[in-house]
């Protein structure tokens, strides 16, 4: 088997493309445009395998996507190219609109007239398996609710909204096309190659350098926290057995505030890396309360109890587990982090295409 990934070199693309290699024997293609969130760092270790190609390229484009699908004939598309980080958007939502909606919306084209030139066999195992996120539900005010596969959307960030248009393409693509689709949202990803401006990575970098912990607001937002390896290997589950025009969601029932987050990564480093930057005593000393974001959701929190029941798929970290291998995980790659905080991750980028 074949799978087509976009977005590859991203966060969780790259916890996907890895995945297949040291899990599976399928081929791997990788497109990924290498944005500043493309890192070729994080998919070093399999980057020589035979079985991975990649293939810098931007989804906006249906000339190149027509190339790519005609060129390697995946047996599933697994799309999680996007913008992802909810500040951009609110800075500049162009982007957005651009990768995630024209984008998908591309990638859809593409692959439907693909589809329409398979033989009956190729076609009957064909599918098209668009990556998510919880957050198209909008937030939760009730402190029990949970989203499920049938919660309406309501997003609040240019971003989400982007996603909720892109999900809402990807099905009209199904119901109008045929075209043999599976959705997954999923909740907070967080885990080894995160991007540090994400609110993880940030906070364990900024606390190694003696920098402040901003911390947005009163700290009490609720996010549904999941690790990033758990969510790939609920992906490729879904992606091999989920059943085509279903929506799974994907979490870990793991929901903290970001006060308890930011105040767990302290304690975490004061029990990891006891040798403090100058001036303090505690990790915790440097947080510090900033202003809200805009349209800030209070809660997210999610019912993944759908893909439990019906694929058997089930976490393998609590939030304690794997947030403590993350911090270990940043301690122990210091060249993959500086790598970002440079810039010299990106001087790769330019001339690659085929391996
Ligand atoms: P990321 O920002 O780390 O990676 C995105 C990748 O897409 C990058 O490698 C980038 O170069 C690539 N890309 C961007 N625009 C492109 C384009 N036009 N053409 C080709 N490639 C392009 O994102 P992530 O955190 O790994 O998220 C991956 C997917 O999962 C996204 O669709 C996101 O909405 C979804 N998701 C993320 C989370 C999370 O917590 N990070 C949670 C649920 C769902």
């Amino acid at each position: 088997m074949k799978i087509l990934v976009t977005g590859g070199a991203g966060f969780i693309g790259s916890a996907v493309v890895r995945r297949i290699i040291e899990h599976s024997d399928y081929e791997v293609v990788n497109v990924d445009k290498l944005t500043y969130a493309g890192n070729l760092d994080s998919i070093q270790l399999i980057a020589d395998d035979p079985r991975y190609i990649f293939e810098q390229a931007d989804i906006c484009s249906l000339e190149v996507m027509n190339r790519v699908f005609a060129e390697h004939q995946p047996d599933v598309i697994m799309h999680l190219a996007a913008e992802s980080h909810v500040d951009r958007s609110i800075d500049g939502p162009m982007d957005f609109i651009q990768t995630n909606i024209i984008g998908t919306y591309t990638l859809l084209e593409a692959a439907r007239f693909y589809y329409s030139q398979l033989g009956e066999e190729k076609q009957r195992n064909f599918k098209f398996h668009h990556i998510s996120t919880d957050e198209v539900y909008g937030d939760l005010d009730d402190t029990r609710a949970l989203f499920t596969e049938e919660t309406a959307y309501d997003p609040s960030s240019p971003y989400s909204a982007s996603k909720a248009s892109s999900d809402h393409l990807v099905r009209a693509w199904h119901r109008t096309y045929g075209l043999p689709v599976v959705v997954t949202n999923c909740s907070n990803n967080y885990g080894p190659f995160h991007f540090p401006e994400k609110l993880i990575p940030l906070m364990i970098l900024n606390a190694l350098e003696g920098k402040q912990l901003p911390v947005y607001g009163d700290g009490q937002q609720i996010r549904d926290w999941l690790y990033v390896e758990d969510h790939a290997s609920a992906l490729l589950q879904v992606a091999t057995q989920g059943k085509i025009g279903e929506t799974y969601n994907i979490g870990g029932l793991n929901e903290k505030t970001n006060l308890e987050v930011v105040t767990h990564i302290c304690e975490l480093l004061q029990e990891l890396e006891p040798s403090l930057p100058s001036g303090i005593s505690h990790y915790k000393e440097l947080i510090t309360f900033v202003e809200d974001r805009p349209g800030h959701d209070l809660r997210y929190a999610i019912d993944a109890s759908k893909l439990e029941r019906e694929l058997g798929w089930e976490p393998t970290e609590t939030f304690e587990s794997g947030l403590k291998k993350t911090v270990i995980w940043f301690l122990e790659n210091k060249e993959w982090w500086s790598r970002v905080l440079d810039g010299s991750y990106q001087l790769e980028r330019l001339g690659q295409s085929t391996k």
